[in-house]
């Protein structure tokens, strides 16, 4: 009872030492609105961005998002040994972008994020470009509306008289290097797909034999 109350302890630290390396390597904050809530923003390059496919693997009480290991849809499906698992395939797409808000004095000031959001919004952020042209020229109003499956999110184009280059600075240097792959969708090897994938089914085994088992009563 005691080993296993260590061994359960030293595992906590492992994973929480694991989870800080990994928080260091991309402290570029998250955007985030409430129902209601706007923002001032200026979206980096699209090319910039990142449409990720993945699978979730839950892992005890914590789930993961690990990277699918398919290029695209004409890939072989054992490529993945997750998609080969019949395990559900999801998007993200990771926006970055500069937030805009003023300190006390009033001054302007720009923190880089990247917006964590539905990959529906690959097309209504092209749409955006299209209409208005490069997305880093622009400043636009972010808009949420709702909550849980109906959130909504608007970019609405702003008064470039207004928001002009020198006071809403054109800088994406504190974006360079953030990678969402890697961070906050974790890369795993084939190999490592699998032995988590036979990890399961030994769980599953042992579970069913204990179920099954009939409860005996020793004197
Ligand atoms: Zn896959």
């Amino acid at each position: 009872m005691l080993v296993s109350r260590l061994d359960y302890l030293k595992n906590r630290k492992e994973r929480e030492e694991r989870r800080a390396e990994q928080g260091e390597r991309s402290n570029v904050r998250f955007m985030t609105l409430g129902d209601g809530g706007e923002a001032i923003v200026r979206l980096a390059p699209l090319d910039d961005d990142e449409i990720i496919y993945f699978h979730t693997e839950t892992d005890d009480w914590k789930s993961r998002k690990i990277a699918c290991l398919r290029e695209d849809f004409r890939d072989p499906i054992d490529n993945c040994p997750f998609c080969a698992a019949k395990m559900p395939l999801k998007s993200r797409y990771y926006v970055k972008l500069i937030h805009y808000e003023r300190d006390d004095e009033g001054n302007v000031v720009a923190t880089p994020k990247v917006w964590d959001a539905p990959a529906r919004y690959v097309s209504v952020l092209t749409d955006r470009e299209e209409e208005y042209g490069p997305v880093q020229d622009m400043i636009y109003k972010m808009k949420r509306t709702g909550n849980g499956q109906t959130t909504t999110y608007d970019f609405l184009p702003m008064m470039s008289k207004v928001y002009n280059d020198e006071v809403y600075k054109k800088d994406f240097s504190g974006l360079e290097n953030y990678k969402a792959l890697g961070t906050v969708i974790k890369e795993l090897s084939a190999d490592e797909m699998k032995n988590i994938l036979a990890g399961e089914v030994i769980a599953a085994a042992e579970e069913e034999v204990h179920q099954s088992a009939p409860r005996r009563v020793t004197y």
